[in-house]
């Protein structure tokens, strides 16, 4: 049995992480502020023994012995990470270094999770991790953007200097239950929009285009990333099959039954074009790992599970 941390546990992939950990039979310990996860997210996992729970900053300094650490602490949405830009590139950079100075003291291994934001607006598509990427330092995704590339940086400098085992991951859009239904990002609106019959809102002219993957393909990812001897990524792990917002709208409206209406709404500043993983390097490093759920069938059961909030069937989840 290994003890693992997770910071942002209590977040949408953190909770699903926690939960493949424990199944899997490792001590888990979950460390969140709560800022954009929530307890609701991991009720279901307080009556296993193993599992502990840490309300904790992970800009502040934390000890514990432990394995291995995933460092997930980071809101993801733009609306959230754009709420305190500052705290935001404090919780990537002073996270990420009190995670490593962790990892070095009691010989842990350290997952980074990083994000294709890195490649920000890319100009060369698919992605392939050589990409340097095309990130704005000074715009409003600059915060995550900028807070990411950095904590990548520090990971591969602790990595050489202080031979500290590091692994990285650049995740792309990932969806699924548990991701908060007022968190922002475009499938979590788009379904919370059509159960409720409101409009649909497309930024731009919805030609914009991402890869979206399912959190279980994520998580299993992440998982065989850290099971790899002398392999740090950085390593891409998205599904490959890419959509417009337009498509992503249709398809939504489809399964829910919806006749909500689509309207235009103008496109948040620096928003990225397109974005497309490519995945050649997962498949060769990580037993050649490949996303298994397809959009269709990822959806249904992101629908039933805000479906279930909606008619407060989801346990304690408030709104
Ligand atoms: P999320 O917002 O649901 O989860 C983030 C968690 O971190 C939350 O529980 C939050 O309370 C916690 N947190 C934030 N700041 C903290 C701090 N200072 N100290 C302690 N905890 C803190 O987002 P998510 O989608 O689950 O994302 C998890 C990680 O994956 C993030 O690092 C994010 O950047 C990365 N990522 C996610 C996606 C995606 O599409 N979901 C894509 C790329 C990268
Ligand atoms: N988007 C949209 N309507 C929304 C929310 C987002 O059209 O209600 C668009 C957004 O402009 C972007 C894409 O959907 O082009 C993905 O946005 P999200 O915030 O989910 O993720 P990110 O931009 O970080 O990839």
């Amino acid at each position: 049995m290994k003890r693992i941390l997770v910071t942002g546990g209590a977040g949408f992939i953190g909770s699903h992480l926690c939960k493949r950990l424990l199944d899997e039979g490792n001590e888990v310990i979950c460390l969140d502020n709560y800022f954009t996860g929530s307890k609701e997210n991991i009720i279901p996992l307080m009556d296993n023994p193993y599992f502990e729970l840490i309300r904790h900053d992970v800009t502040i300094p934390f000890m514990i012995e432990v394995d291995e650490i995933y460092n997930l602490a980071c809101p993801a949405s733009p609306v959230h990470y754009q709420y305190n830009s500052i705290k935001t590139i404090k919780t990537s950079v002073m996270g990420a270094i009190n995670m490593l100075g962790l990892a070095k003291r009691v010989k842990a291994k350290v997952l980074q999770a990083s994000t294709s934001e890195v490649y920000g607006d890319p100009e060369i598509h698919p992605q392939p991790e050589s990409y340097w990427g095309n990130v704005n330092p000074i715009g409003p995704r600059s915060c995550y953007d900028e807070g990411k590339r950095c904590a990548e940086t520090l990971f591969m400098d602790y990595h050489h200097q202080n031979n500290v085992d590091v692994k990285i991951v650049r995740i792309f859009n990932t969806y699924g239950p548990n991701m908060n239904p007022d968190d922002g990002r475009v499938v979590s609106n788009f379904i919370m929009q059509a159960l409720k019959g409101e409009d649909i809102t497309i930024f731009g002219d919805g030609h914009q285009t991402r890869s979206f993957q399912y959190v279980d393909d994520l998580v299993e990812g992440m998982m065989r990333l850290m099971s790899t001897e002398n392999f740090t990524g950085p390593v891409n792990i998205g599904n490959q099959n890419e959509f417009t917002m337009l498509e992503l709208a249709e398809v939504i409206l489809e399964l829910t039954g919806s006749s909500s209406k689509l309207v235009f709404r103008d496109l948040p500043r620096d928003d990225p074009k397109q974005r497309q993983p490519d995945t050649s390097l997962a498949k060769k490093h990580l037993d050649g790992w490949e996303p298994k759920i397809e959009l269709r069938e990822g959806l249904a059961h992101t629908i039933a599970y805000f479906e279930k909030h909606l008619q407060g069937k989801n346990g304690y989840r408030r709104t």
